[in-house]
Order: structure tokens, then C-alpha cells, then sequence
């Protein structure tokens, strides 16, 4: 697995501070160091399914947060 710059024991830190599951959905094992791409930052540890999801919303925070909307109902072509 590829570090992107920070030592072993800095990931580990970082998982030990999530409790060892995905920052993201808190429930799978955290096992992917995740990056800003544009600036190389860590942004935390996540799951396989994760990480791949944030990539397929392009990493655009405003298309995640329609999603999140969207999908609790409060946003949507349909609403009434
Ligand atoms: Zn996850």
C-alpha cells in the first residue's frame, strides 16, 4: 500500500483515532489512506467502498451534499 508520505506508525495513529473503521460509513475496517488530490493532505482512512465512492462523486463536496439531500428526501426532481 502506498503511504503518501507519512509513516506507518502516523497511519496508524490516524485509524487508532477513528476507532479502527472508516471515517466515513463507521463501519468497515479503515484501510485506505485517503488524500486531498490537489494538495496531498491526508484527510483520513477509509474503507475500500469508501473510497471509491467519494471518487465516483468526483471528490465535489456539493454534489455529496445533493446526494445526502436528495436521498433524505428533501431534495429531488419529484419533491413536493
Ligand atoms: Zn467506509
Amino acid at each position: 500500500m502506498r503511504s503518501y508520505g507519512i509513516t506507518e506508525a502516523v497511519r496508524d495513529a490516524i485509524i487508532a483515532a477513528q476507532g479502527g473503521v472508516c471515517y466515513l460509513c463507521l463501519r468497515a475496517p479503515a484501510v485506505h489512506v485517503d488524500h486531498c488530490h490537489k494538495t496531498g493532505r491526508v484527510r483520513g482512512v477509509l474503507c475500500l467502498n469508501c473510497n471509491v465512492g467519494v471518487g465516483l462523486f468526483k471528490e465535489d463536496p456539493e454534489r455529496m451534499r445533493r446526494a445526502a439531500e436528495y436521498l433524505e428526501g428533501t431534495r429531488g426532481s419529484q419533491h413536493s
